[in-house]
């Protein structure tokens, strides 16, 4: 089975669309999406159609949930809340009912989808070093487990007979055997604004016959989504730091 997973697509269909292309060239099996569609982006019904269309597993992320007034804005950045206070008013009905459906948590048998953490999902903390990734594996039921939310990626993994010993693979772009192991935390970093300083769009691949779980990227016309963020008004910072992908 071919699993493709995109997560914090942040509203910027110019990156969502790119990273469907190439990966429907892959004849993924199935489609996953780990939170936070919305936020930050020009483009939010757009993804959300995208999204829905795919049929992708999808989780709630943090954004998604403070756009459905479900989290408390002042915890969020100047930019992020200017942009949450954007994106309301532009979304449909129908995008509502979709968001209102999402869960924090899917699990399905072969993995599960979270936006930060399996420790307390609706915290939405971080998994971001493994301190994080050792809590999060003591809630993960299934062999593999999907996250974003730090829009940079890795993967955890751990052994059956070493469950302390966790195995870190940082990179942004990374082909990684799991054989051998029976839990991996895979970040997918995100489509829609990178923040480890590689501005093109980051995507998973995991291949469950071969064992093998991918980070991918992909570039996009980075311009043109910067030229509908001013457009729209969101603050041009947003902007500025998709061409650094911070
Ligand atoms: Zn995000």
């Amino acid at each position: 089975m071919k699993i493709g997973i995109l997560g914090d697509i942040h509203g910027n269909l110019e990156a969502l669309t790119a990273v469907v292309e190439v990966l429907q060239r892959e004849n993924v099996d199935v489609w996953v999406q780990v939170g936070d569609i919305v936020g930050y982006g020009p483009e939010p019904s757009a993804c959300i159609d995208l999204v829905r269309e795919l049929g992708c597993v999808t989780c709630l992320g943090n954004h998604d949930a403070a756009v459905l007034g479900l989290l408390d804005t002042s915890y969020f950045n100047n930019f992020a809340r200017a942009a949450i206070h954007w994106t309301a008013p532009q979304l449909r009905p129908s995008d509502y009912e979709f968001l209102n459906s999402l869960r924090h948590v899917e699990e399905r048998e072969e993995f599960t989808v979270v936006h930060g953490s399996m420790h307390m999902p609706e915290q939405f903390g971080y998994v971001v070093s493994v301190v994080e990734a050792l809590e999060s594996f003591a809630h993960q039921r299934t062999r593999l487990c999907f996250v974003g939310h730090s829009h940079v990626p890795a993967t955890y993994m751990r052994r059956e007979e070493s469950p302390r010993d966790i195995h870190v693979v940082p990179h942004s772009e990374a082909e990684t055997s799991y054989r051998g192991f029976e839990r991996v935390l895979m970040n997918v970093g995100s489509v829609g604004q990178p923040r480890d300083e590689d501005p093109r769009a980051a995507y998973g691949l995991v291949d469950t016959d071969i064992e093998l779980a991918s980070i991918r990227r992909v570039s996009y016309d980075i311009e043109r989504v910067q030229a509908k963020i001013r457009a729209a008004g969101l603050p041009d910072v947003l902007a500025n730091r998709l061409a650094l992908g911070v």
